[in-house]
Order: C-alpha cells, then sequence, then structure tokens
C-alpha cells in the first residue's frame, strides 16, 4: 500500500514514521509513506497557500487551487483521496479495515479555520476522528495510517489484530502477564491451567463483561451465537447478584 499525505507540516508527521511498529512496516516494504508539503503548489511568490474568508471572520481558508495542484500531482488511477475534517464520517475499526484494502490512499490535511468548501469536490471520502476541534489535520492522518498500517499483512502479526477491540464489534479480554501475583492482585487461575478451550470461554466471556459494563452500545446490533447468548444471561446474573451485595 501506499499512504500519501498531502499536509503544510510535514515535520509534525516524521516521528510517527520513525518508531515502532510504522518504521518496521515501512522498511519491509509493507507499505511506504510519503510527506508533501502543500506550500510547494502555492504559485505566489511567497508560498502563501490561504486567504482571509469571503463574507469576512475570523481565520485563514485553506485554497482550492493549491490542493487541486497537488492532488493532481500525486494521484494516480488507484489513489482513494481523504479529506481530514470534523465534518467527515466517524473513523472506527471498520473503517481503518476498509482503508485497508485500498492500494494507495492520499489523506489530505486542512489547518487553520479550515478549507475552502469547493475542495470537498476532489475527494472520494471525508473522515473525523472525533467530535472535537484539532489545529490541524496532521494528527488524524497520524491516526489513520497507524490503524490503517497495523491491519496490513505482514505488519503484524494477524493473530494480534483479530482479538483487538472493535474487530469482532467486542471490546477485548483481559490480558495479563507475569508476575503470577502483585500487590495481593492474581492473574484469574484459568490463564494459568493450559487448558485452551476454557482460556478461550473464559476471554470471550470477559470480552462480553468488558463490553456490556463500559459500551453497552455494541451488543445492540450484534447477532449473538448460542455461546454468547449464553455467557450474556450467566454474566447478566452474576453482575445482578454483585448489585444486591454491593
Ligand atoms: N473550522 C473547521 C470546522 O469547524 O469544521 C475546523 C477547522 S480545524 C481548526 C483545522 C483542520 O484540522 C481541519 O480542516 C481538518 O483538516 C483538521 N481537523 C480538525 N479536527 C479534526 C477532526 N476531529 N478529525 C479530522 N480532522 C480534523
Amino acid at each position: 500500500m501506499k499512504i500519501k499525505i498531502l499536509t503544510l507540516f510535514p515535520n509534525m508527521l516524521e516521528g510517527i514514521l520513525k518508531e515502532s511498529i510504522l518504521k518496521r512496516a515501512i522498511e519491509k516494504g509493507v507499505c511506504s509513506v510519503e510527506l508533501i508539503d502543500m506550500r510547494q503548489y502555492s504559485l505566489d511568490k511567497h508560498h502563501h497557500v490561504d486567504d482571509t474568508p469571503y463574507g469576512g471572520g475570523a481565520g485563514m481558508v485553506l485554497a482550492c487551487d493549491v490542493v487541486d495542484r497537488a492532488i493532481t500531482a500525486h494521484r494516480t488511477a488507484q489513489s482513494f483521496k481523504i479529506l481530514m475534517t470534523p465534518q467527515g464520517r466517524p473513523f472506527q475499526q471498520t473503517i481503518a479495515k476498509e482503508l485497508a484494502s485500498k492500494e494507495e490512499l492520499i489523506l489530505i490535511c486542512g489547518h487553520y479555520e479550515g478549507f475552502d468548501e469547493r475542495i470537498r469536490s476532489y475527494v472520494d471520502d471525508e473522515i473525523s476522528i472525533g467530535d472535537y476541534v484539532l489545529t490541524g489535520g496532521e494528527l488524524a492522518a497520524a491516526v489513520i495510517c497507524d490503524s490503517v498500517i497495523r491491519l496490513l499483512d505482514n505488519a503484524i502479526r494477524k493473530e494480534s489484530s483479530e482479538d483487538d477491540s472493535f474487530s469482532d464489534g467486542l471490546l477485548e479480554y483481559p490480558q495479563y502477564t507475569r508476575p503470577v501475583e502483585y500487590k495481593g492482585c492474581t492473574v484469574p487461575e484459568v490463564l494459568l491451567n493450559g487448558n485452551h478451550k476454557l482460556i478461550r470461554e473464559f476471554r470471550l466471556k470477559e470480552s462480553l463483561r468488558k463490553t456490556i459494563l463500559r459500551r453497552p452500545d455494541l451488543l445492540k446490533n450484534r447477532n449473538l451465537t448460542k455461546e454468547e447468548e449464553r455467557l450474556l444471561s450467566m454474566l447478566q446474573a452474576e453482575l445482578a447478584a454483585d448489585k444486591n451485595n454491593a
């Protein structure tokens, strides 16, 4: 996969590409990430990329001609172009999976007050990473890059991402490592006995417990398997008993 990021501040993104899993994925050739400074597409001798808004108001607006030239210079027939904007569709793991199947992504980062509305017609999608406003799209592009790259073949072991929260619609079960006992808190016995059938069932039940307690919305439209139905009713009984004993 190729990811091209159109930005006014490429330095903001350099660090994340030089560390950990992203660094290794790039080195292994799993993907390439190109940072493109949109300022080079300004025709202005001072490399201005923005201007004051028509109709008045605070801030500067990213100009459509600069972004258009930058996209035109870097797009290919395979490019899927995404604008970073708080007004876009809310980013989720399902969208990360969808994007991981594309051959090439172009992520366009706004800055300042925002961008000229006409830029919306140059892209295939608009994504928001949450209901808050960042100073620029760079952090949003970093979030998308990170979550998409770890899903690519050979970036990390498949099993690591398959059990992650949201991958199958639930939050992930609790994880433990050595020591078995720390400050009086112990690792659940079932994880120590090597019985894979019991471990799998424990993990599914705890995954359901976390989801029902923290994100019950995720269970609303889920087609529960017979096993999940059975574990959920056990859990509901346990939670009701905990409430009565509290
Ligand atoms: N005035 C704009 C509005 O109210 O929709 C917000 C502009 S914001 C200060 C500057 C840029 O940061 C945006 O154009 C966008 O590229 C990026 N940005 C800010 N918040 C974002 C979010 N939640 N998700 C994705 N991109 C965001």
